[in-house]
């Protein structure tokens, strides 16, 4: 079957996958990729680690131009989505463009948190989302390098972790505020947690946690300091690390169903069937029956796949087993499977000094696994959790025993 028409609204990692899928169907002819970003797709996770530390890394693209005119897929960069007319089934660029559409697929991602307290616009507070975010940041950190000054981030999630492991090891001053009583909210256990702690504070990152920003010093367009605790911290530059919200204000405006995402059953499809959603931005419906809004590489591909499938008129519901990874100087964290309220946890040793990988299990069965620099134990522990196998807690915290042998 022939894909009709197709406008995907977005240029990241799903927008990036859908492409490709439909492209090695053999369908590249009928896609329009409509993005805000100046930049053809490209890959977003080196933003906080390797581009920052590199002052020659060029910004990685999925693809080159010429991929996306031999396989006949039209782009429009740096022009927006302004609006949808799901009547008409026209799309309106900022450009004045109208695009019509059979299928539509919104791939727009997510846009970072900011503080209600902090005025948009002031020079040394930022975020790290884009490229341009990352371009601008790696030239202000080169200088403030030059100049001894310090950086500060608030918030100590996996994109502020990472920046401030990146900026320690360019020789950079760091301090992370986070206000939660432990980083990196509820994405890991309690373990890790505390594990990823005492690696920040050993890279000589000063990390405050439970704090209280009781204020914000302004002077001019600058922030000159923040309360916190009582104490006045000086600010030289500031990067909020606060999260990200879905971008979903085009799908509400043009009257989709959202709630935290754009609200899409198991084969993507929003309340609207000619329109599908995809990646950080959609809340897709789990085989549990929950509703689950995922942030990660994986993710916007495994869904882009099955948006693939159902736009060439197939069923494949997005079943995938959720994993993550995540770089902070040395330490390599990854994720596989997501973490149970009530579990029981089993801890295994790496091949390595400091390599492990904790195991959550309920009722015998592995859920989750989160490893800490051990690649090829966390590579097994994802297939015994998809596997769905029961495991032998003795046996899985053996490191004698191979985690390959458990898949039976
Ligand atoms: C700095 C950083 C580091 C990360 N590191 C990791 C990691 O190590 N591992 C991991 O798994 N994940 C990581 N992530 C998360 C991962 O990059 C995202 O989960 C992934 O990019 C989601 O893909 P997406 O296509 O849904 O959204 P995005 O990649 O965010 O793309 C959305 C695109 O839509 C565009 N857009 C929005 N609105 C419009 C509009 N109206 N019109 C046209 N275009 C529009 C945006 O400009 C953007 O280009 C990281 C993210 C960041 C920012």
């Amino acid at each position: 079957m022939n894909v009709e028409n197709t406008v995907i609204v977005g240029g990241g990692h799903a927008a990036a996958a859908l492409c490709a899928a439909l492209a090695e169907a053999g369908q590249g002819g009928r896609i329009q990729l409509v993005c805000a970003e100046h930049d053809l797709p490209y890959q977003r996770p080196p933003l906080s680690k390797s581009f920052l530390k590199k002052a020659d890394e060029a910004i990685a693209s999925h693809k080159a131009a010429a991929w996306y005119a031999e396989q006949g897929i039209q782009t429009h960069l740096g022009d927006p989505v302004v609006s949808i007319d799901r009547e008409a089934r026209i799309v309106l660029l900022r450009s004045g463009t109208a695009l019509p559409y059979h299928q539509l697929v919104l791939a727009t991602g997510t846009r970072a948190r900011t503080l209600d307290a902090l005025p948009p616009g002031l020079h040394n507070v930022r975020v790290l989302r884009d490229a341009t975010d990352a371009r601008a940041l790696r030239t202000r950190l080169n200088e403030m390098v030059a100049s001894g000054r310090r950086l500060t981030l608030l918030g100590g999630g996996f994109i502020g972790l990472e920046l401030a492991a990146s900026a320690r090891q360019l020789g950079l001053e760091v301090g992370v505020l986070e206000v939660a009583p432990r980083l990196l909210g509820r994405s890991v256990s309690a373990l890790i947690a505390g594990h990823v702690l005492a690696h920040h504070r050993s890279m000589g990152t000063e990390v405050q946690i439970g704090v209280h920003i009781e204020g914000c010093e302004l002077v001019g367009e600058r922030l000159r300091s923040m309360q916190v605790d009582g104490n006045r911290v000086e600010v030289d530059e500031l990067v909020l690390g606060i999260g990200a919200v879905p971008e979903t204000r085009l799908a509400s405006a043009c009257g989709l169903a959202v709630d935290n995402g754009v609200l899409v059953d198991a084969c993507m499809r929003t309340s609207d069937p000619a329109v599908l959603a995809i990646g950080d931005c959609a809340a897709f419906l789990a085989a549990d029956g929950a509703r689950l809004r995922l942030e990660s590489v994986q993710n916007a591909n495994d869904q882009a796949r099955s948006a693939a499938a159902t736009l060439l008129g197939r069923e494949e519901p997005y079943r995938a087993l959720p994993w993550f990874w995540s770089e902070q100087g040395p330490m390599r964290l990854q994720m596989a499977g997501l973490l149970p309220p009530i579990s029981e946890s089993a801890l295994r040793s790496g091949a390595n000094a400091g390599s492990f990988t904790l195991f959550h299990l309920r009722d015998g069965r592995l859920l989750c696994a989160e490893s800490v620099n051990a690649p090829l134990d966390h590579m097994m522990a994802r297939k015994l959790i998809e596997a769905g196998v029961s495991v032998d807690i003795e046996a899985l915290t053996n490191p004698a025993i191979p985690l390959k042998s458990l898949l039976g």
